[in-house]
């Protein structure tokens, strides 16, 4: 692959493949907490106990919005000016703060604790935390920890780090178990359930999601165990699953009619489902995805696109408004390539695209305002000040608030970016 730097140092290959820009600038995006916003929901016996700031608090107040008939599940244990000037046992505190949650929650059965910027910055030990007071508590809540930090992360990796916690807790699958599929990634319900339906059609029936509706729901883990990645940015969750022995499938991701598609069959290869089998089971949902999809194509058809790195669902995402809705893609970026997963997702763009690594905000506003995109996609921080300027954006993080993987919802897909068009399009008449 060819590299350049922000600096603009190219180190050519013979062969010819796509650029990646590498940058190593200013970033501007959300941190690893945010995650708890759809994890939360998704598990649904879980607790996630923020160890942060006031401003912690406030990011996760802001981002999940306020809930008045149902009793959060989330929430922040706030380390004050006396925790950081070393002056209160930090984890005293937290012990009293976790006891009381949990006398009080006996619905709970799962509690992370989530570090943050601070809890890093005093180095308090939240697995040694989480070490003592699973002795207290076992075997009625599980707990264990994972860093949300905004430190060298993006709001995507929250996840990764949360499902890495759940591995090393997953029972040893037995050697004669059959073959299994675990799907490992956050997805809503509904996608679960079509999934499973779609699978069982086929005949694959051993399925574990991860992480499952509920917390004590963990899948055996084994040589048996064949990983099908639902999202992108999961790359240490997927490294610790190799290291149990799983395999993994690797495969483009499951959004549009081509990506869904291509995800599945990797399953139906694996499992040696017939190809007689995979069509039958297939083609009425991929019409399906075809036809909701046309119906935006008037809108998206030749529209120029810009990605800012935000979510690391960018290429994937680009792969299918280029294939299926026909948007020219001027430029993706994503925080981090990880190409051993991103590999399937490369070869569908094709060496014509222009990648982007890593952040440079300014230099990026640059390149994009000079290549006049019809639709931004960028994080929040950019989107106001780029419609300002006349610009039409897509937030990113609507991309993992959404249920957006499969048939069935390749069509919403689509019209999450023919919605600004429209927007904009009223706005100038
Ligand atoms: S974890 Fe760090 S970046 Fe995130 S809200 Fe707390 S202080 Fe801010």
């Amino acid at each position: 692959m060819n590299v350049q730097s922000s600096d603009r140092v190219l180190a050519h290959s013979p062969a010819p493949e796509p650029v990646v820009i590498r940058e190593r600038g200013q970033r501007e995006v959300f941190c690893g907490l945010t995650a708890i916003v759809w994890l939360h929901r998704r598990i649904q016996d879980a607790f996630f106990l923020i160890v942060g700031s006031r401003t912690c608090a406030h990011l996760m107040q802001s981002a999940a919005g306020v809930m008045i008939f149902a009793e959060p599940r989330f929430a922040t244990a706030i380390i004050d000016d006396r925790d950081l000037a070393g002056l209160a046992d930090a984890n005293e505190e937290l012990d009293r703060v976790v006891n009381r949650l949990l006398e009080r929650r006996p619905e709970i059965k799962m509690l992370f604790l989530v570090g943050s910027c601070p809890s890093e910055v005093i180095k308090l030990d939240l697995s040694k935390a989480a070490e003592r007071l699973s002795k207290q508590f076992t075997p009625d809540v599980r707990i264990l920890n994972y860093s949300g930090s905004g430190i060298e992360t993006t709001f995507t990796q929250g996840e990764d780090n949360c499902l890495a916690s759940l591995v090393p807790e997953c029972p040893v699958q037995s050697e004669t178990s059959p073959a299994s599929l675990l799907v490992v990634g956050t997805l809503a319900d509904v996608v679960e359930d079509q999934f499973r339906r779609l699978f069982a059609e086929m005949g694959i029936v051993e399925v574990a999601f991860l992480p499952a509706r509920t917390s004590g729901d963990l899948p055996a883990l084994g040589p048996n165990t064949h990983f099908l990645l639902a999202q992108p940015f999961l790359t240490e969750t997927a490294r610790l699953l190799k290291e149990r022995g799983c395999n993994h499938l690797s495969a483009p991701f499951p959004l549009g009619e081509e990506g869904t598609t291509a995800w599945l069959q990797a399953a139906a290869t694996a499992f040696e489902i017939s190809a007689e089998v995979f069509a039958q089971t297939t083609e009425m949902p991929r019409a399906r995805a075809r036809r909701a999809i046309a119906h935006y194509r008037d809108q998206l058809d030749g529209k120029r696109l810009f990605f800012f790195p935000d979510s690391q669902l960018e290429p994937p995402i680009a792969r299918f408004l280029a294939h299926e809705t026909g948007m020219k893609l001027l430029e993706v970026g994503t925080p981090y390539l990880n190409q051993q997963l991103l590999q399937p997702e490369l070869d569908l763009l094709g060496n014509d695209v222009i990648l982007s690594e890593g952040s440079d905000v300014e230099a990026q506003l640059d390149r994009c305002r000079q290549a006049e995109p019809d639709l931004v996609v960028c994080g929040l921080g950019l989107a106001n000040p780029l419609e300002a300027e006349g610009i039409a954006t897509k937030w990113s993080i609507e991309l993992v608030f959404t249920p957006i993987q499969g048939y069935e919802q390749a069509g919403d897909l689509a019209e999450l970016f023919a919605r600004p068009l429209t927007r904009r399009g009223k706005l100038k008449v």
